[in-house]
């Protein structure tokens, strides 16, 4: 076990962040990476904590908070091992649970982190960080493509529907085991909320597109700009394929029926990110003057309202202001939710830190709604605020908010159920079977609106899943 006082010899390091003012010119990544012997450092002050939180994801109290990594990843044994500059069996040990760590090492709120033990005292160790250090380590050692070359192909066609991390997940694991896999995307490029959701800042894209071309190279093929449902019908796939694995997502974005909401200018986050992320991918990462002189109210306190700022922050926005329905998050840990449970504390994210500092101003209106969008010759100009109680508008407490482009970032309902309908999926099941025999339901598209590293379990479990499906069948055809 790595060093059992590295804890006491090496403060914590993360991977930097470019500081604001270089940062917000340009769509390049937010990280920069340590040497490698700091790394290596990092791993060493995971300790031999006996029972380690950290890898073990799971519900406290009746699913109040998770606690752990949700996809079990074994981290005290790969952050021994870097630690021992044994990196190929580092890699190896973390690919047994995680075959994507390329994008959860970017992007992952990391959840080990905080129920990390040392984590009681300290701030837990750099494990996101350490995990990506190991996967770039094996790109760079060209490790990655063997360990996705299944031992024989078995000629068994599965098909997987969607190709965000749990249809990319699902596709790698299945293709190691000998499957014929065709991933089916209705994008012009794979990856899903990974390729168009989450911002070139986060998860650089030539890291997706890495990702896909490895995939191609073992043998997995991908059909884009293919709807299915649409260009080729559920019937098509289930004459075509013995499986077919449904990882749609969780694409329906919240709405605010609002009036004025028809307006030009009111539009669905990731709509406005997916158009960021095809300039970026198009264009370079230099930042664009797309939003100069513009207004942004974003509304939505999340994550994703958070990418929103930030995008257009780079686009050269002259003021962006966010609503926020609840209430800011308290600055300490509550009685009720101590460690090793998710902190459910206030924290400001990348892209509000950076509005802060260029515009100097209160970002966040928490406890606030939009309760109209107000504009001219069909333009959104303004919208007017109120204040909530109980989420209802408190009568008197509106206000008007200039605004020349509203995002809406307030969440996803679920999934698309016209794909389902097709198929005939009326009921999913825990083991990511369905009413259906033929067809299995993994990712967001199951749990809801989750994170990658759900996705990448899902999309894994769901594949041993339908392997074993098939073994069994052809067991009892025998
Ligand atoms: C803006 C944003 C930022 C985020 N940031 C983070 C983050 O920093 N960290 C984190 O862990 N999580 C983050 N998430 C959440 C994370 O991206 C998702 O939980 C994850 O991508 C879900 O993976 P999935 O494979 O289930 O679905 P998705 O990634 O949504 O992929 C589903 C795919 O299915 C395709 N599809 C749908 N219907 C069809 C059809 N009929 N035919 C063909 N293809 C179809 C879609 O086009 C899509 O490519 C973020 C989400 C958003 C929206
Ligand atoms: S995937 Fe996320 S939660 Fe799991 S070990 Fe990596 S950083 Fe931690």
């Amino acid at each position: 076990m790595a060093d059992p006082f590295g804890f006491m010899k090496y403060p914590r390091k993360n991977d930097p962040y470019r500081p604001i003012y270089e940062r917000v010119h340009d769509f390049k990544a937010l990280e920069e990476t340590l040497p490698e012997a700091a790394r290596r450092q990092q791993a060493a002050r995971c300790m031999n904590c006996g029972v380690p939180h950290c890898h073990s994801g799971f519900f406290y109290g009746g699913g109040r908070a998770v606690g752990g990594c949700p996809n079990d990843n074994l981290i005290p044994e790969w952050n021994d091992l870097i630690y021992r500059y044994e990196d190929k069996k580092a890699f190896e040990r973390l690919t047994l649970t995680n075959s994507l760590p390329d994008f959860t090492g970017n992007v992952c709120p990391a959840p080990c982190e905080v129920s990390c033990n040392e984590a009681l005292n300290g701030q837990g160790i750099t494990i996101r960080n350490n995990e990506r250090f190991i996967i770039e380590q094996a790109y760079k050692h060209n490790w990655v493509k063997a360990s996705g070359m299944p031992v024989r192909r078995n000629g068994i066609p599965v098909a997987v529907v969607g190709s965000g991390p749990a249809g990319l997940a699902a596709a790698w694991r299945l293709n190691q085991l000998g499957y014929s896999v065709t991933v089916f995307e209705r994008n012009d490029r794979p990856g899903g909320l990974a390729m168009y959701g989450i911002p070139n800042m986060k998860l650089p894209k030539k890291i997706v597109a890495r990702r896909i071309n490895v995939m191609k190279e073992v043998g997995i093929k991908f059909v884009v700009n293919t709807t299915v449902g649409k260009d080729v019908t559920a019937a098509e796939l289930q004459q075509q394929f013995t499986r077919v694995l449904l990882t749609i997502g969780a694409g329906v974005a919240r709405d605010l029926k609002a009036p004025g909401r028809d307006l030009a200018g009111v539009q669905f986050a990731v709509d406005f990110l997916t158009t960021a992320t095809k300039a970026v991918v198009a264009d370079g990462t230099a930042a664009t003057q797309r939003l100069a002189g513009k207004k942004i109210v974003v509304i939505g306190g999340g994550d994703t309202g958070n990418d929103c700022i930030a995008t257009a922050v780079r686009q050269g926005a002259k003021d962006v202001k966010q609503l926020e329905i609840t209430a800011a998050a308290p600055a300490q840990r509550g009685t009720d939710n101590p460690w090793p449970e998710w902190p459910r504390i206030s924290k400001s994210g990348y892209g509000q830190a950076e509005a802060k500092e260029l515009f100097g101003d209160v970002i966040t209106q928490y406890e606030t709604t939009a309760t109209a969008f107000n504009g001219t010759a069909g333009q959104v100009t303004s919208l007017t605020t109120s204040k909530v109680a109980k989420f209802q508008p408190i009568a008197g407490t509106e206000q008007e908010m200039p605004a020349d482009l509203v995002l809406l970032a307030l969440g996803f309902t679920g999934a698309a159920t016209d794909v389902f309908d097709q198929f005939g999926v009326h009921e999913i099941y825990d083991g990511y079977n369905t009413n259906v025999d033929q067809v299995y339901v993994a990712g967001d598209a199951r749990r809801g609106p989750s994170l990658v590293i759900w996705a990448i379990r899902e999309g894994r479990l769901c594949a041993e899943a339908v392997a074993q499906s098939i073994t069994a069948v052809a067991a009892a055809q025998a």
